[in-house]
């Protein structure tokens, strides 16, 4: 994650007063020996706690039945222990290192305070988990496995005891030291007060709750918290069909570095905007036909693709733990666990007003600098946001299954290590064809196709600035090269990046034929050509990336809907 702030400065920092009591651990902090020393934080904190702007995200609750209504304090209060869970999943240190953290004063404490909230611990999660206050390491199976456990031990133990490898690899167990044995505890025993707290809360919600789904899968969470047994509340939750939408358990495993076996606790608590709702089952009707009119031979389309997973798009109420850890996402895909995904099939979900606060925060401050400043009228967050959910919707059109030398295969696995960069790249381009074609036929505004390039510029720029190493970022290159030498996208004598109206309708249709055909053929080698001619950061465009670097990085949220009280309390 690391390249994604594109700042090489190491986390050597200068003594800043702040009273530290004697950890007991990291006495390699200077001065830790006596009571009232230093604390080191990092020199350039005030730089780093700048990265995330405060943005505020606004949720209407009006539309809420009663009880839904009433149900939502309930979940908060839920939410919030959600946070308590995942601190110490992150780091079993956590509950100490917050007193010494509370206390950081002097030029920069605050930043420092405000950036350790927002990083869940004294590491970067910008910069591959630097310190930045303190120097101890970052313990890489985080808060789940003893921090003196190597790999090695783990996997020695379930050699030894092959009965204990279903336990050890559990999402839902920590590992600890019982004099010299290892052993699994369960979450319900490991977070036991925390989690019959949060149960008492979601069976509280579910009483007053009016929508039966929503009841449903708040009581089958609840008893999940108890048993460890997540499978039946998964799928309740792909069931719910009302206004609340509601996530609140261990899900990711990104947290456990050293196997990723162990799930993090997160809430998102979320709310559907009925008018959103209504037109994306407008857009989603029309998939079907998109596929139909791909600019690709018929041979190719796919035409029972489309209706594979549902996507509901939401806007966020509150979110807590794992969700709310360094960069805060704007789509999320779940259940992870396989035996829901055959089933039920698994849910995507666009949080909006979080797309809304990146795109105040993020990309109108990298259109300012990126196109013609005339042109900035037509930076427009509708248009984004039709962007982002067709780049969303045209994942699922063009070739999955494919065909290649009579074999049955899937582009996937044909494509290998360019696969992600293609398909980023075809989603993006497809998702600016199919918003013209839609505008065409009538079924939304003229104005979102025809200011579509000048927001499609910046919105691209907003993920190139990751570098090129990062897949979709090379696939936004690859787009501006294209576009370029087709005359579509131009460079203006002050180094800005104006699209030119006349030719780019027909270059985004050829770039969406020649990446659907890339996938659709299978060819590595002549992908990886494809990728090599037009993976070169243009000429000039490298100056526009450069002038980005002090744009911010990402939000850091206030969730108005909630009472200030509980959104301000970390
Ligand atoms: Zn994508």
């Amino acid at each position: 994650m690391q390249q994604r702030v594109g700042l090489e400065t190491p986390a050597a920092g200068h003594r800043v007063r702040a009273w530290l009591l004697a950890l007991g651990i990291g006495c390699t902090l200077l001065g830790c020996a006596k009571k009232g020393s230093e604390m080191q934080f990092a020199s350039d904190i005030e730089g780093r706690r700048a990265q995330f702007m405060r943005q505020e995200l606004h949720a209407n609750l009006e539309h809420l039945t009663v009880g839904d209504r009433s149900a939502v304090d309930h979940l908060i209060s839920a939410a919030r222990i959600m946070d308590d869970i995942f601190w110490r999943q992150a780091w079993a240190g956590s509950p100490d290192f917050a007193k010494h953290v509370a206390d950081l004063s002097g030029p920069g404490g605050r930043a420092a305070q405000d950036y350790y909230r927002i990083m869940f611990g004294p590491w970067d999660r910008l910069r591959s988990r630097q310190p930045f206050i303190g120097n101890l390491p970052h313990p890489p199976g985080a808060g789940f496995y003893p921090e003196d456990m190597t790999k090695e031990e783990f996997e020695a133990w379930i050699t030894a005891h092959p009965e204990d490898k279903a336990s050890f690899e559990s999402p839902t167990t920590v590992i600890r030291r019982e004099g010299t044995r290892l052993v699994a505890v369960p979450y319900s025993s490991e977070y036991g007060d925390l989690l019959r707290r949060a149960a008492s809360s979601l069976r509280t919600a579910a009483q007053v709750a009016s929508t039966p789904s929503l009841k449903t899968f708040l009581e089958s969470r609840a008893a999940a918290f108890l048993s460890d047994d997540y499978l039946q509340s998964d799928m309740d939750w792909m069931d719910l069909d009302g206004n609340l939408e509601i996530v609140i358990g261990p899900y990711e495993t990104y947290e456990d570095e050293l196997f990723g076996y162990k799930a993090s606790f997160e809430a998102l608590l979320c709310v559907v905007d009925p008018l959103d709702s209504e037109n994306l089952g407008k857009f989603k009707a029309e998939l079907p036909w998109l596929e139909a009119n791909l600019p690709i031979p018929d041979k190719h389309k796919n035409p029972n693709r489309g209706a594979e997973s549902p996507i509901r798009v939401v806007d966020e109420i509150y979110t807590a733990g794992d969700a709310r850890a360094g960069v805060p996402t704007i789509a999320f895909n779940l259940p992870n666990d396989e035996r829901v995904r055959e089933t039920k099939g698994s849910k995507k979900v666009l949080l909006k007003n979080m797309m809304r606060a990146k795109y105040d925060a993020i990309l109108v401050p990298i259109a300012e600098r990126a196109i013609p400043s005339d042109r900035m009228s037509d930076v427009d967050f509708d248009t984004y946001y039709h962007f982002v959910l067709f780049h969303e919707l045209c994942h699922g059109l063009g070739p999955g299954r494919i065909v290649v030398d009579g074999r049955e295969t899937e582009v996937r696995l044909e494509l290998k290590d360019l696969y992600a960069t293609l398909e980023e790249a075809k989603a993006d381009v497809m998702g600016a064809w199919a918003l013209h074609l839609l505008a065409d036929k009538g079924l939304m505004e003229a104005s979102i196709a025809s200011q579509l390039p000048w927001t499609f510029v910046p919105g691209l720029l907003r993920s190139a600035r990751f570098g090129i190493t990062e897949a979709h970022a090379l696939g936004v290159i690859c787009q501006f090269t294209y576009l370029m030498e087709k005359g579509a996208l131009v460079q203006t004598p002050e180094g800005r990046l104006a699209p030119v109206p006349a030719l780019w309708f027909q270059s985004i249709t050829e770039l969406t034929h020649d990446l659907t055909m890339l996938q659709a053929l299978g060819d590595y080698d002549a992908a990886k050509a494809w990728v090599d001619k037009y993976g070169q950061v243009p000429a000039g465009m490298q100056k526009i990336l450069d002038s980005l670097a002090d744009i911010p990085v990402d939000v850091d949220p206030i969730y108005t809907a909630v009472p200030q009280q509980l959104s301000q309390r970390r």
